[in-house]
C-alpha cells in the first residue's frame, strides 16, 4: 500500500492536500451551529450570561437582544453554506485523488501486461487477468475515498479527544483510555488473521470471472453438448469456493466488530464507576488529587463517549484497507511479473534489405518437452518456403518464432544477417504481416479492422488491399459495406470471410516478409488460387513462409520443407519432394486434392 501511495499518491498530492484540509475545516465548521445554539439558548433566551462569540471583539458585537438573535441566525446560516462549499471540495479532493490513482494503475498494469511474454499468457486465464485489471483496481476506490480519508479524521479525534481528557483530568483520564491498548491489540490480531482470509477471496473472485469469462465464450459449444448442467455445477462449484472465502472472512469480521464494542463498553462503564464514586465519595482508593465535580464528570463521559465511536470506527477503517491491500497486492503482483522477452539496450531497428531469413540449429520447446529440434534453412526475397507435415509437428511454431513470440533455446534465427533477439520488437513485427489459424477481429467496423495497425491508409489503399483479397464483393455485399459491424470476434462473418479480411489487414500492411499460416483454410479452392496468384505476382520481392493444408495450393513454392515431430525431414521442391515418394508424397496422395 505504501508503494502504491508512494507510486501515484504523490504526483496526486495536491487533490489529497485539498480533500484533507476542506475535510479538517468541514468538521469544525460543523460545530459552530450547535455551539451557536448553546450562545442563543444561554445569552438571548435565557439571558444567564452576557452575548460574546468567541474571535469575534465583544464592542462589535450588537446591543440588543433581536439583533443578536439575527447575528446568531445569519453566523448559522453562513456556517451552513461554508459547510457545503467545503464539503463539496473535500469529496472532490477525495474522489479526484482516488480516481486519478486507480485510472493510472488501470493504465500502467495494462501496458506492462502487453508486454509481457506469450508464455505468460499461455499459462494464465484471461478472466482471472480481467478481474485484476476491473475488480481489484476498483476495490481500491474504497479505500483510496472512504477509508484513507477516515485514518487521517479519526486520527486526529482520537488525539485530539486524548488530550482533552488528560487535560481536564488526568487520573481519570487514564481510567478511560486503558482500553486503548486492549483494543491494539485485538485489531492487531483481527488484521493478521483477516489478511490471508481476504487475499482467498480475491483469488476465487479471479477464479470465478475466469469460469464464467471461458463459459461465455463456449456457449455455443455448451449449447451444441447440451452440457449445461455440467456447466452449471462447475460454475456453482467455483462460485462456492468464493462463497466460503468471503463467508470465511466475514465470520472473523463479524466476530470483530461486537468485540470491539464490548471493550469500548468496559472502557465506559470503568470510567463511569471510577467517577462516579470520586463524586459521591470524594476519593477512590489511592487516587484522590482533587475534588471531582458532577458537571466535569457529565463532559468528562460526553467526550469519553465520543471517543468510543472512532475507536469502533478504527475496526471499520482497517477492514477497508486490509481488503484494498489483497487487491494491491494482485495488482503489483502483474506489475511486478517479469516474464518479459528482454529487448537489449542497444537494440538494432530493422530494415529489411534482401529479405534474407536463415533459421540455424534452431531447437526450442514451450516448456521442458522439445517441439523443434536443429532446424536449419534459408530463404530469401522473391523466394517462397512452404512448411507441411502433420498436425502438431511444429509448423505454427517454427513460424512464430520469427516474429519473436517465443524465444528459441539454441540456435539463431537472423534477418539480414541480424539475430531477431538483437532487434527492437516493434521493428521485427513490423515488418512481418502474419495471417494466423486463429483469426481475430475486433468488434467494431470491417473498414476498422481492415485498417487495424496502418491506420493512416487511405480509403483507397483499403479497397486496393481488400480486392486482392478477394473480399471486396462481399464487404459491399454486407448490409452497411465497410462500415458494416462485424460483431466480436467478427462472429456475423462466415470463417472464410474473417481469413479474407485478415488477409487483407496483412496485405494492407504492406511488409517484406509474409508468414501465412493456413490462413485460406476456410476460403473455397477457386477464391484461394486467385488470392494466392495475386500474392505471387504482386510480391515478387517478398519473403514469403507458409503452411497449407491444401498441397496445391504451395506446390509453386521455390522449396517446401517437411516437418516430422519437430524436425526436418524432407526439404526440396514439391517436384523433387513427389519424386522421392516420401512423407510428402503420403500427404499430397491422403490429401486428394
Ligand atoms: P502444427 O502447426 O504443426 O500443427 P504446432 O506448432 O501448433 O503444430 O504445435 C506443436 C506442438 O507444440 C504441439 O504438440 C502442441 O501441443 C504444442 N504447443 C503449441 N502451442 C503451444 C503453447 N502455447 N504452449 C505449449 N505447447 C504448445
Amino acid at each position: 500500500m505504501l508503494r502504491l501511495l508512494s507510486l501515484y499518491g504523490v504526483s496526486n498530492i495536491r487533490n489529497f492536500l485539498v480533500g484533507f484540509l476542506a475535510n479538517l475545516l468541514a468538521r469544525l465548521s460543523d460545530l459552530v451551529p450547535p455551539f451557536l445554539l448553546g450562545v442563543a439558548i444561554d445569552s438571548i433566551i435565557l439571558q444567564d450570561k452576557p452575548f460574546s462569540i468567541p474571535f469575534l471583539s465583544n464592542s462589535t458585537l450588537p446591543q440588543y437582544p433581536i439583533s443578536q438573535f439575527w447575528l446568531v441566525v445569519f453566523l448559522i446560516v453562513s456556517s451552513f453554506v461554508l459547510s457545503a462549499i467545503l464539503h463539496w471540495f473535500r469529496n472532490w479532493g477525495w474522489n479526484s485523488f482516488s480516481q486519478n490513482i486507480q485510472h493510472a494503475i488501470r493504465v500502467d498494469t495494462y501496458a506492462h501486461l502487453q508486454n509481457l511474454n506469450m508464455g505468460f499468457f499461455d499459462r494464465k486465464h484471461k478472466g482471472e487477468l480481467m478481474s485484476i485489471l476491473s475488480n481489484d483496481v476498483n476495490r481500491l476506490e474504497i479505500f483510496l475515498n472512504d477509508g484513507f480519508n477516515s485514518i487521517f479524521r479519526l486520527a486526529a479525534m482520537v488525539l485530539g479527544i486524548a488530550i482533552l481528557l488528560f487535560y481536564m483530568n488526568p487520573a481519570l483520564a487514564v481510567v478511560s483510555l486503558f482500553t486503548i491498548p486492549i483494543i491494539a491489540f485485538f485489531t492487531y490480531n483481527f488484521t493478521k488473521s483477516i489478511q490471508p482470509k481476504y487475499a482467498r477471496v480475491r483469488d476465487s473472485v479471479g477464479k470465478l470471472h475466469s469460469r464464467l469469462n471461458q463459459n461465455l465464450n463456449a456457449i455455443q459449444l455448451i449449447k451444441l453438448y447440451n452440457t449445461e448442467s455440467y456447466e452449471s455445477s462447475r460454475v456453482e462449484k467455483t462460485s462456492l469456493d468464493y462463497y466460503n472465502a468471503n463467508w470465511d472472512s466475514i465470520t472473523t469480521r463479524i466476530k470483530f466488530f461486537p468485540s470491539l464494542q464490548v471493550i469500548s463498553g468496559i472502557g465506559f462503564t470503568m470510567t463511569f464507576l471510577v467517577g462516579g464514586f470520586w463524586v459521591i465519595s470524594g476519593d477512590i482508593l489511592w487516587i484522590s488529587p482533587r475534588p471531582l465535580y458532577a458537571g466535569e464528570f457529565v463532559t468528562f463521559m460526553l467526550l469519553h463517549q465520543q471517543l468510543v465511536w472512532p475507536m469502533t470506527q478504527f475496526g471499520q477503517v482497517i477492514n477497508i484497507y486490509q481488503r484494498a491491500r489483497a487487491s494491491t497486492v494482485r495488482i503489483f503482483g502483474l506489475i511486478d511479473e517479469t516474464n518479459l522477452l528482454p529487448e537489449k539496450p542497444n537494440a538494432s531497428e530493422l530494415v529489411v534489405d534482401s529479405g534474407k531469413i536463415i533459421y540455424q540449429n534452431v531447437s526450442f520447446g514451450y516448456s521442458r518437452d522439445k517441439i523443434l529440434s536443429d532446424i536449419s534453412f534459408k530463404v530469401g526475397k522473391g523466394e517462397s518456403l512452404a512448411i507441411v507435415g502433420h498436425s502438431g509437428s511444429g509448423k505454427s511454431t517454427l513460424l512464430r518464432l520469427l516474429l519473436r513470440l517465443y524465444d528459441i533455446d539454441h540456435g539463431s534465427i537472423t534477418i539480414d544477417g541480424n539475430d531477431v533477439r538483437d532487434l527492437s520488437l516493434k521493428s521485427l513485427r513490423d515488418q512481418i504481416g502474419y495471417v494466423g489459424q486463429d483469426i481475430f477481429l475486433f468488434h467494431g467496423t470491417v473498414r476498422e479492422n481492415i485498417q487495424y495497425g496502418s491506420f493512416t491508409a487511405t480509403e483507397e489503399e483499403i479497397i486496393q488491399s481488400s480486392k486482392a483479397a478477394e473480399s471486396h464483393d462481399f464487404i459491399m455485399n454486407l448490409p452497411s459495406g465497410y462500415d458494416t459491424i462485424v460483431g466480436e470476434r467478427g462472429i456475423k462473418l462466415s470463417g472464410g470471410q474473417r481469413q479474407r479480411i485478415a488477409i487483407a489487414r496483412a496485405l494492407l500492411k504492406d511488409p517484406p516478409i509474409f508468414i501465412f499460416d493456413e490462413s485460406t483454410s476456410d476460403v473455397d479452392t477457386p477464391t484461394e488460387s486467385l488470392i494466392l496468384d495475386f500474392i505471387k505476382t504482386h510480391n515478387s520481392e517478398k519473403t514469403i513462409l507458409s503452411i497449407a493444408h491444401r498441397l496445391s495450393t504451395i506446390q509453386d513454392s521455390t522449396n517446401i520443407l517437411v516437418l516430422q515431430e519437430g524436425a526436418i525431414i524432407e526439404y526440396g521442391t514439391s517436384e523433387e519432394l513427389l519424386h522421392k515418394k516420401g512423407l510428402y508424397f503420403d500427404l499430397w496422395n491422403s490429401r486428394n486434392i
